[in-house]
């Protein structure tokens, strides 16, 4: 039993999530709402004599199409070798992030990249969604479980701008494949066609990367 302000909750699991704020008060630069500081494609600040990346700083979402907080370590790797090759001039350009992600909750793989649904309305994009629950393997080798892909895409291109993917098997590598597809401005007819491997431990002969390709219209 667990006592919150609201009153008492039975749980069996308690998840915590507190959150976190870029410490960046000493820093008289423009900032985000939260302190994250405003740099350029480059990590540079207003101030020529200080760089910024990783959870310090926004990043240039490429699906979106603005900077946006993007606290991960696949981000600050990323951005801080492009800050350090710009500084060091040599020629380097970083297109931005779609903000990948993943994780396991017990049995469960959560992951997502680009554009969710909540990040359009926020930003008043216009976008189309749509969601499928399919199976991740075939049903005659063991191990067939639900999953559930969520895509997100422009109305009239049908251009790709993000997916989020639940399930017990194959939900993460999935989401990466759609990072790939959205990174190359792929369509979702092209990703219904798109030549994934099939073996029976592994998917059905049409992923369910292309099954949900070919359901959003
Ligand atoms: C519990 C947890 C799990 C995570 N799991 C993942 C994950 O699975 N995948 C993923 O992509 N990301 C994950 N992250 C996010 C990832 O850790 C961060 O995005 C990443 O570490 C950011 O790197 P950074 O260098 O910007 O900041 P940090 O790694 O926080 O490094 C900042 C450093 O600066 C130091 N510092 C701060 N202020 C000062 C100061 N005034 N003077 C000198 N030093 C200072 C700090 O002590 C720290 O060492 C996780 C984060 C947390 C907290």
């Amino acid at each position: 039993m667990i006592e919150t302000s609201q009153g008492e909750v039975e749980a069996d699991v308690v998840v915590m999530s507190l959150g976190f704020k870029p410490n960046t008060e000493q820093f008289d630069l423009p900032k985000a709402p939260n302190g994250a500081l405003l740099v350029n494609e480059f990590g540079a600040t207003d101030d020529a004599h200080i760089y910024a990346v990783g959870d310090c700083a926004l990043v240039h979402h490429m699906a979106l199409g603005e900077s946006v907080y993007l606290p991960l370590a696949t981000v600050a790797n990323k951005q801080a070798r492009m800050m350090a090759d710009h500084l060091a001039g040599k020629d380097t350009f970083l297109k931005g992030f779609l903000g990948s992600s993943c994780l396991k909750v017990l049995d469960y793989e959560l992951a997502c990249t680009g554009v969710t649904e909540l990040m359009a309305q926020q930003a008043g994009m216009a976008v189309k969604v749509s969601v499928i629950k399919d199976k991740n393997q075939t049903d005659y080798f063991p191990g067939q479980e639900d999953i559930l892909v969520k895509l997100v895409y422009q109305p009239e291109t049908k251009v790709l701008l993000g997916g989020e993917i639940v399930g017990k098997k194959g939900a993460v590598g999935r989401v990466n494949a759609l990072a790939v597809a959205i990174s190359a401005g792929m369509t979702t007819e092209q990703l219904g066609y798109l030549d994934f491997c099939y073996a029976p431990p592994f998917a059905r002969t049409w992923d369910v990367l292309n099954v949900a390709g070919n359901v959003a219209k």
